[in-house]
């Protein structure tokens, strides 16, 4: 056998002082890193396969189990880090492609961390929102370009538009990729607070044809499961060009995640991988685009809006532009922290540009082009609270997706191992054991509560701000400032700097 270089990342110590041996962990622990010794009536620990994810820690009855990174110190070195060692050791014994879950983690800035909201003082009085309504139901969907009356009757037809109770959604996540009760527990909250859900590609499960009103299905390059009662089912359509974990690659479900219920929900053969390719086979210009895009709307009578989902990349404007003129309704922009079940490490940490940057730029450009209300905008890849949501809206959004935040409400805990299928919270695993541990009505409160309580904050702000609107905040850039920004940042964010 070869000597393996690897090292473990994690620390797992056990106080022995407090551990009852009720062997908890060794059943919570699908990784296996907890061993009981019937013989000896005593427990061991296997750190080389400890990946963080908290499971043992947060189920221990008397809290004895504790987590910390290894410490292994290699000599210091700027250039050559330890997970940049690391990394080649594992492709010396792998020969294979880094794999990684959830998104971005590099140290890149954090633009939202630099925008900072406006508030009324004294000649524009704040608004309570305890006190006085505050508006912040949201349309997605073709706006006229003028609306006619006669006799106070509105007399232009209005574009099929999707109704949001509040500018918040869950983003796309494939049955496959996270498991039905993570999916169930979104769709339901969605239901909850007047929301949406998307099916991300791995279709629609029977369970949830239910859900449809709160549904945006989507179309990938694999179709999986797409079949004319999956797009009526939805309230609208995305056709999925990229996504900001993986920009200009394909997915690859591999085939052991394909179980009966996935491979009945993909149309596909169970065990058999499920690969997207990276482009559609249809699709080599915007005028293909179109068609698809026609097509879908063919296909239901005109009664849904469409969407494009594109990754932010270099010239995400010029892209976002052309996306507009083949009739698309909604643009999703998928910055390059944007999460995901399984990315080559390389690309989801090299490719891509933040979202912040993306969203400015690409409102921009529809706003000077007069085309901007042609499409809504909407924007995903780390939304990670209500402000990162406002200042998101200030900057042009009409909505926001959140994926990875909403993961995190039912119960995961970035351990970045979506692609081992090993998920101890039972969200991105099809392991039938595991699935079990996530409650998708448990599940179903928790996301709930979240978006309820950024709404709240969000109503809490807008009043800090004198705006009774959500309305009043889009694309409105003079309610945003931004602190430790350059010049060409705060030209490309086109806000002020503090102080101005
Ligand atoms: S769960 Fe906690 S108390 Fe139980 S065996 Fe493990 S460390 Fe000991
Ligand atoms: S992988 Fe998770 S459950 Fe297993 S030992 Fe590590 S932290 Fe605990
Ligand atoms: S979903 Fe599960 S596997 Fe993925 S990061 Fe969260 S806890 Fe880890």
């Amino acid at each position: 056998m070869t000597l393996s270089m690897n090292t473990p990342e994690f620390l797992v110590e056990r106080n022995l002082d407090r551990c009852i041996k009720c062997q908890v962990c060794v059943g919570q622990c699908a990784n296996e890193v907890h061993k009981y010794d019937k013989e000896t009536d005593s427990l061991s620990c296997e750190d080389l396969a400890c990946v963080g994810c908290h499971r043992c820690v947060t189920l221990c009855p008397t809290h004895a189990l504790t987590i910390k990174k290894f410490p292994l110190e290699f000599r210091t070195n700027a250039n050559w880090t330890p997970s940049t060692i690391n990394a080649i050791y594992k492709q010396a014994e792998s020969g294979g492609i880094l794999l990684t879950g959830m998104g971005n983690d590099k140290p890149y800035p954090i633009y939202w961390d630099h925008l900072l909201l406006n508030a009324s003082q004294v000649t524009n009085p704040s608004i309570d929102p305890l006190r006085e309504p505050m508006e912040v139901k949201t349309y997605l969907g073709r706006k006229p370009d003028k609306l006619d009356f006669s006799d106070g009757e509105l007399l232009t037809e209005i574009a099929p538009q999707v109704e949001l109770e509040l500018p918040i959604m869950f983003s796309a996540m494939s049955f496959g990729s996270i498991s039905l009760n993570a999916v169930k527990s979104l769709a339901a909250a969605a239901k909850e607070v007047g929301t949406m859900f998307n099916t991300g590609e791995g279709g629609l499960h029977q369970d949830l044809y239910s859900y449809g009103d709160n549904a945006i299905v989507q179309v990938a390059s694999g179709r999986f499961g797409v079949h004319s009662q999956y797009l009526e089912a939805g309230t609208a359509i995305e056709i999925k060009i990229g996504q900001g974990a993986k920009p200009g690659i394909g997915g690859h479900l591999p085939g052991e995640k394909v179980g009966r219920e996935v491979s009945e929900t993909r149309m596909i053969p169970e065990g058999s991988d499920a690969l997207s390719p990276a482009p559609h086979h249809d699709i080599y210009s915007i005028e293909d685009l179109r068609q698809l895009i026609y097509s879908l709307k063919e296909a239901t009578r005109y009664k849904k809006p469409v969407a494009v989902k594109i990754a932010a990349v270099h010239n995400v404007a010029a892209i976002a532009s052309g996306i507009a003129r083949a009739g698309a309704d909604i643009i999703t922009i998928d910055g390059f922290r944007g999460g995901t079940g399984a990315t080559p490490l390389r690309t989801r940490d090299n490719v891509g540009i933040p979202i912040e940057l993306a969203l400015a730029a690409v409102d921009s450009r529809l706003r000077n082009e007069s085309i901007r209300h042609q499409v809504s905008l909407v924007v995903a890849g780390s939304l990670r609270n209500s402000a990162d949501v406002m200042k998101a809206i200030a900057l042009g959004a009409d909505a926001v997706y959140i994926a990875s935040s909403a993961l995190l409400a039912l119960g995961c805990h970035m351990c970045q191992k979506c692609y081992t299928g090993k998920c101890n919270w039972g969200i991105a695993t099809q392991d039938p054991n595991l699935v079990k541990r996530l409650n998708p009505e448990i599940g179903a409160q928790r996301a709930a509560n979240l978006l309820r309580a950024w709404k709240h904050e969000i109503k809490e702000m807008l009043g800090g701000m004198g705006i009774n609107a959500i309305e009043s905040l889009r694309g409105n850039r003079l309610m945003l400032r931004g602190v430790g920004l350059s010049d060409r940042d705060l030209e490309i964010l086109g806000v002020k700097a503090a102080g101005e």
